[in-house]
């Protein structure tokens, strides 16, 4: 069994925790295992550093005033004597022990003679006590003589203060493993609280349920998630409504063809008989609805496999004025009873994918059947435009008001207007239309005014 879980919250309190734990031994280990040898070793630099200080001063006039005031900063006693042992200056702490006070010069001289003699230039030693440590070392005086800087300074004993120390240090740690305990899990509460807030909510949303306020509890990171949730969301529930819409679109847009196939085709087998005109009249009945059928399948089946950005548009050139002419002639029978005029420009030539303009000018049309006016009038025109041929499809019907005009191009959409329609709408035509478009780069739109009428165009590149 998995006992420790690999969660966040558990990273951030073992984190917080080994971190307080390498703070605590840190200090133990500096404050109280290395308490002495590092004042020891602080001691010694200090005096060490005094007497090269003093050792750049040897000339100078004041040099008594001077080395008084390094044995004020560093709690030290100095004296310079020559190697004959008379005393140049000498300065120490008063009230405080010196070992220097404590020597006669001759006894220094002897005790430093590896200095006097010039075997080494210096000497740094602990007594034999352990109470003082001792720095000589050996210079040049103004008259080619030598001398000797001797300073001393006095170790005071530790352990006093390495137990006052350990109190407090326990005292620390305890408190610091408090803290960090009470922190941690703070800290990770604040942390792990929206990412469990989200993702119970994404789970509601999986099954189904598109309500969900999602929110980052104020921070960066989980707030940038909650406001895609939320925009992820928004955009599955408008698809959730827009295919509820369609199911029931077109399943009414199935069922009255299928009743007109059903009745004319018991018509021809119970009443029409032998009647020759009469049966090729229901039967075109049969075909043309069996044609809506079709298209709106079509449509479906389109749309639902992502055909058009899935598959590579090759373009070619092509005849837009045969293309036009192959759409209108599968709408020959409805257009009949249509207004339909046509405009064309010199140019007949563009660049694009043949199957796809074909696909964009019949839906174009159909929805121009659809939607225009009693006076049945159609015109599709082409028009030359610097390098790019404008094709237009304009109807005389109801338009469409401005704040729709965005959302005509979405899937799904379609407008309330239940009016009957001559061709079966899926409410994807337009979606096909911009697909095709955007993936080719070609400009499309629509200008439209309620009441008045649409013009549907799209542009594409005049081949040379
Ligand atoms: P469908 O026509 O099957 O509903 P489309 O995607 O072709 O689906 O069109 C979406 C919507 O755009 C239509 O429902 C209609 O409201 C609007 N529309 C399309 N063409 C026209 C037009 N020529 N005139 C008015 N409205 C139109």
């Amino acid at each position: 069994m998995k006992i420790f879980k690999k969660s966040v919250k558990n990273n951030i309190q073992l984190s917080l925790i080994v971190f307080t734990a390498i703070t605590i031994i840190l200090l133990w280990i500096f404050q109280i295992v290395l308490l002495d040898p590092y004042y020891h070793y602080m001691q010694k630099n200090a005096i060490t550093t005094a007497g090269n200080e003093i050792s750049t001063h040897i000339y100078d006039e004041n040099l008594s005033d001077y080395l008084a005031s390094i044995c004020y900063r560093n709690d030290t006693s100095a004296l310079i004597i020559t190697e004959n042992g008379v005393q140049i200056a000498y300065s120490d702490m008063q009230g405080k022990k010196s070992y220097i006070r404590n020597m006669r010069p001759r006894q220094l001289l002897s005790t430093f003679s590896p200095v006097v003699t010039g075997e080494v230039n210096e000497i740094l030693v602990e007594t034999l006590d352990g109470e003082s440590i001792v720095y000589a070392k050996r210079v040049d005086t103004i008259d080619n003589g030598k001398c000797l800087i001797i300073i001393s300074a006095q170790l005071e004993p530790v352990e006093s203060t390495r137990g006052i120390l350990k109190s407090q240090l326990l005292i620390i740690s305890v408190a610091l493993i408090f803290i960090s305990v009470v922190i941690s899990s703070r800290l990770s509460d604040r942390l792990t609280e929206p990412i469990k807030d989200l993702s119970k909510k994404t789970l509601k949303l999986a099954k189904g349920d598109y309500r969900a306020d999602y929110t980052g509890f104020g921070l960066e990171e989980t707030e940038e998630l909650a406001d895609a949730l939320n925009y992820a969301s928004n955009g599955l529930s408008k698809v959730e409504d827009l295919r509820r819409e369609l199911v029931a679109n077109v399943s009414h847009d199935l069922k009255t063809p299928l009743t007109m196939i059903r009745a004319y085709s018991e018509m021809i087998r119970d009443l029409t008989g032998d009647d020759l005109e009469k049966r090729t009249e229901q039967l075109n009945v049969i075909i043309d609805e069996t044609n809506r059928l079709t298209t709106l399948v079509n449509d479906v089946i389109r749309v639902s496999k992502n055909e058009i950005e899935k598959i590579d548009l090759e373009p070619e050139t092509i005849n837009i004025k045969e293309i036009i002419k192959t759409v209108t002639d599968r709408f020959a029978d409805t257009l009949k009873e249509y207004n339909f005029i046509t405009e064309y420009s010199k140019e007949e030539n563009v660049l694009a994918d043949k199957k796809s303009t074909e696909q964009v000018i019949y839906n174009l049309i159909s929805n121009a059947i659809n939607y225009t006016g009693e006076d049945h009038k159609i015109i599709v025109r082409t028009i030359e435009k610097e390098k790019n041929l404008r094709i237009e499809i304009e109807d005389s019907g109801i338009g469409i008001p401005k704040e729709k005009i965005p959302l005509i191009w979405e899937r799904y959409y379609r407008s309330n207007n239940t009016h009957s329609r001559p061709v079966a709408g899926s409410g994807l035509g337009l979606s096909i239309v911009k697909g095709a478009l955007e993936k080719q780069d070609f400009p499309y739109g629509v200008e439209s005014e309620v009441g008045k009428g649409s013009i549907f165009w799209f542009e594409c590149p005049i081949a040379k």
